[in-house]
């Protein structure tokens, strides 16, 4: 795959609003309340979150985690490490995991393992994107933009070696 490679749109900027919206007013139905603290995951999930976040009108807060990530290429090693920590307490918190892809959801079940022993009140996870076929571990998606194909995706977020991120369409990288 080179950086040449030219990214094909799969989901486009009106899919992906719509979806945004679709899935804000389930999170607002649920969340009204309760003062959640949403984690997204960087960097993939930062476009994404800056989107949800505008059709929540509720009090909330917001604070991101980075795990690492494929090296350089496309197959997830199966090993997660927190290479950027939360500043916020999780202990008694409403807690909704914001993520950009779940892929063999490996990374994901790392991450609600990893706040499950920090004891919130409740954990839950959004995602904008799921590749089913690709799960390895059982992963429960409590809210779900996209299910897609097992391609390599990029755009909203999302990157190939960094690049792609800026594209606002969700786009499929072709080999
Ligand atoms: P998993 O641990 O579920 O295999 O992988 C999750 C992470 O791998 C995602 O958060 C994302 O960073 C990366 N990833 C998985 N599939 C894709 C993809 O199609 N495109 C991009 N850009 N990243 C992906
Ligand atoms: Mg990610």
């Amino acid at each position: 795959m080179s950086a040449q490679a030219n990214p094909q749109v799969l989901f486009d900027r009106q899919d992906i609003a719509a979806a945004v919206r679709k899935l804000a007013a389930e999170i607002s139905k649920d969340y009204q309340s309760k003062s959640p603290l949403l984690i997204g995951v960087l960097k993939g999930s930062f476009m994404f979150m800056a989107d949800i976040i505008r059709f929540l009108d509720f009090p909330l807060e917001v604070d991101f985690i980075r795990l690492s990530s494929y090296a350089r290429g496309t197959e997830s090693s199966g090993k997660v490490n927190v290479v950027q920590g939360l500043h916020s307490q999780v202990r008694g918190r409403e807690v909704l995991v914001i993520e950009d892809i779940i892929d063999t959801g490996l990374t994901i079940a790392f991450l609600l393992d990893y706040l499950q022993k920090k004891r919130p009140a409740s954990l839950k996870l959004c995602a904008l994107t799921d590749k089913p076929s690709r799960h390895r571990v059982p992963v429960t998606i409590d809210y779900l933009g996209f299910t897609v194909p097992d391609k390599f995706l990029v755009g909203y977020g999302l990157d190939w070696d960094e690049k792609f991120r800026n594209l606002p369409d969700i786009c499929v990288l072709e080999e």
